[in-house]
Order: structure tokens, then sequence, then C-alpha cells
């Protein structure tokens, strides 16, 4: 984490000193405090200046709420940058992990198998069709179809893949219907 924190806090000090009067903490302070805390003790940290700030406020102890303002400005600037870092990072890993398991499990599954344990099939060319699960289908009007590995309502116009499919039938969200796949459907 060391220096990332401090690519625009340049900016930070120049907008201190424009807009708050000179300054107090400079950017040797800014990575000393950096590396001494985690995330969870900046957020303790931010917690604390905030409550010193209010408190000489409350006395009237105008240098010392100044100090305390300061120092919450940089804390609040080391924090939420490190957050966003972390949640970036976060984003980054479930979006690699989804995007490889979500093909692995449509290679897996195929559609007409996996449809076929809810739903009784008939051949019909290169596609299946039966009743639908999502509506009172008295007519088949649900179609499945091998080349693209999706399916259609002709009624209820519902359609999707092998995991809208799951979703639907067990009532689940993508994440659930992913597990149930990985483990087999059945
Ligand atoms: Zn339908």
């Amino acid at each position: 984490m060391k220096g990332k924190a401090s690519t625009s806090l340049d900016h930070h000090f120049w907008y201190f000193e424009r807009f708050k009067g000179p300054r107090i903490f400079d950017a040797r302070d800014a990575e000393l405090v950096n590396n001494r805390f985690t995330l969870e003790e900046l957020k303790h940290e931010l917690h604390n200046a905030e409550l010193e700030e209010s408190t000489s406020k409350a006395f009237c102890e105008w240098e010392r709420e100044d100090y305390w303002n300061q120092y919450k400005g940089l804390i609040e600037y080391l924090y939420y940058g490190r957050l966003r870092l972390r949640q970036l990072d976060e984003s980054r890993t479930r979006k690699a992990r989804n995007g490889r398991s979500i093909q692995e499990i449509k290679e897996a599954n195929d559609i007409v198998e996996t449809i076929g344990i809810f739903v009784e099939l008939k051949k019909v060319g290169n596609s299946y069709f039966g009743r639908c699960p999502f509506h009172d289908d008295h007519s088949p009007s649900f179609y499945v179809y091998t080349d693209t590995q999706r399916w259609h309502c002709f009624s209820c116009l519902k359609n999707g893949d092998v995991i809208d499919f799951v979703k639907g039938i067990k009532g689940l969200d993508t994440a659930g219907a992913i597990k149930e796949l990985s483990r087999g459907c059945a």
C-alpha cells in the first residue's frame, strides 16, 4: 500500500492551504500515518478525530479544533482512497472468478439435460419443446434450442440460458443457481 495513497496528495495539501489556512501536516506525515494504520484503524482514527474536533469546538479551543480538523481531513483522504482501492480490487477479483465459472458451468450443464429433469421434452429438428413450467401452459409453447443453449416460451415470453432456468424453477438468485449447477442440479 506504500505510496499508493499519495498520488494526488499534493492536491489535497494545496486545497488545505488554499481554503483552510496554514497547514499542519505535510506529505511526510501522510506517509507515516498511512504506513502506521490499517484500513480498520484509519476508520477508528477518523471517528476519534471527529470527536476531538467537536469537543474542541464546544470549548472554543480554536487552535486545537484547527489541528483536529486538519488531521481529520488527512485521515479522510487516506481512508477513502484506500477503501476505494480495496473495493476496486475486490470487484476485479469477483468479476474474474464469475467470468470463468459461468462459462465453465454452462459448458458442464447441457441445457436439454438440465431442463429435461423438470420438463418433459420432445425433440423436433434441432430443438425440443414441452409445457412451460413458468405459466399454466395448456399447449406446449416452451422451446429449448441445443445450438444456442437457450430456452424460450412463446406464451409467457420468458426466456434465458441454463442459469436463468434454474433461477426461475428453484426461485434462486444468480449466485444460488450457479452453486446449484456446480454441484449437479438433480
Ligand atoms: Zn411460459
